[in-house]
């Protein structure tokens, strides 16, 4: 039997919706690997994370109660305690600030080898193959790793959250934590330009790109979002130009988001950008070219100058446009 240990993700008091993810990824893994899907909670509200982490097809939730936010040198040693308790064949993290902090330090400090970024996993003969992707997603790659256990993390957005709930069993491990191996506290939280939005959560996104030409022409696109309640975001070059704050960029270097409606506006649809929104629901692309690869994409299209598209959208919601 080869058990498998996820490791949720929480941040500001909320479990985050990768954790959720990660269970799917894990029962997969569990069921091709004939064992037990253990999810785990590290600091934080342990007990409420804990009941929301009892879902369909979890076998045990394990808290480790120690600290309040993330904390490399705690979640160390909590995870490798963890994982010397319940001697799983993998251990999987989400590819997170968080998950990519300490899950190398975990496969260190337990000799496993560890694979990142995954975005499959399949497991057969004692081999995990893992789906990756290189080259600013250009090519997807498969890593095959013979000799477990493992330490992987797995990209958000990959696996659909698990919904159901479950009846797992619920237990406390007190970690014995070496308090002189823990070398840094937080000691707050300062916002960065933009506000609290996390674009990861929006349910609707309008994202703006190159093809607005002007910083001044963003009060369209901004009226838009008024009208439709939507969530504004981004590409890359409407960021490099100061024109928004980073955490509204979706993309490979940016935030990867998974919203029920994707409305790219101005986007051409390069890979660094498509590998950010694809797991949306429903794309949707404006764009005068059309030959942009957005379309290839998107699931409905308006071959169209954004500046008569914007406008009409705007007065179909009830918005006044603004003149630009
Ligand atoms: C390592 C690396 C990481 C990267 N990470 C990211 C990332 O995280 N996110 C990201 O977005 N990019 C990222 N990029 C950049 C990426 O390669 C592209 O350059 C970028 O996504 C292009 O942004 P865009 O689509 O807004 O601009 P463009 O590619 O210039 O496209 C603008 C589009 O607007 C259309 N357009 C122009 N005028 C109008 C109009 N009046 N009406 C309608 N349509 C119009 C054009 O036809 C065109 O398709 C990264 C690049 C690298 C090398």
């Amino acid at each position: 039997m080869s058990d498998v240990l996820v490791v949720a993700d929480h941040r500001r008091g909320d479990l985050r919706d990768v954790s959720f993810e990660l269970l799917t990824a894990g029962r997969e893994l569990a069921d091709a690997a004939d064992g037990d899907l253990h999810a785990a909670v590290v600091s934080g509200n342990v007990e409420e994370f804990a009941e929301e982490l009892n879902r369909e097809g979890v076998d045990q939730v394990h808290t480790v109660d120690y600290g309040e936010e993330f904390n490399h040198d705690i979640y160390t040693q909590a995870v490798v305690a963890l994982a010397e308790e319940l001697d799983p064949e993998f251990v999987v993290t989400p590819n997170s600030v968080n998950g990519l902090d300490y899950a190398p330090a975990v496969a260190t400090r337990l000799g496993r080898p560890y694979v990142s970024d995954a975005t499959g996993l399949d497991y057969a003969d004692g081999t995990l193959e893992v789906t990756r992707e290189m080259y600013g997603s250009k090519v997807e790659t498969t890593v095959d790793v013979a000799e477990g256990p493992f330490v992987v993390t797995t990209r958000g957005g990959e696996w659909p959250p698990v919904e159901g709930s479950g009846d797992a069993e619920i237990s406390a491990l007190d970690v014995d934590v070496d308090e002189d191996a823990v070398r840094s506290t937080v000691k707050g939280f300062e916002e960065v330009g933009g506000g609290d939005v996390d674009i990861g959560e929006a349910d609707f996104l309008v994202s703006i790109g190159r093809g607005i030409e002007e910083e001044e022409n963003l009060a369209l696109v901004e009226a838009l979002v008024d009208a439709t309640g939507a969530t504004l975001s981004s590409s890359r070059p409407i960021v490099d130009n100061g024109w928004l704050p980073k955490n509204r960029q979706v993309g490979q270097s940016g935030k990867q988001v998974t919203p029920d409606v994707y409305l790219a506006i101005g986007i051409s649809g390069a890979v660094q950008h498509v590998a950010g929104m694809k797991g949306a629901d429903t794309i949707i692309a404006v764009n005068n070219d059309p030959n942009a690869p957005i379309f290839d994409i998107a699931d409905y299209g308006v071959v169209g100058d954004l500046f008569d598209v914007v406008p009409a959208l705007i007065e179909e919601f009830g918005g006044e446009p603004p003149s630009v």
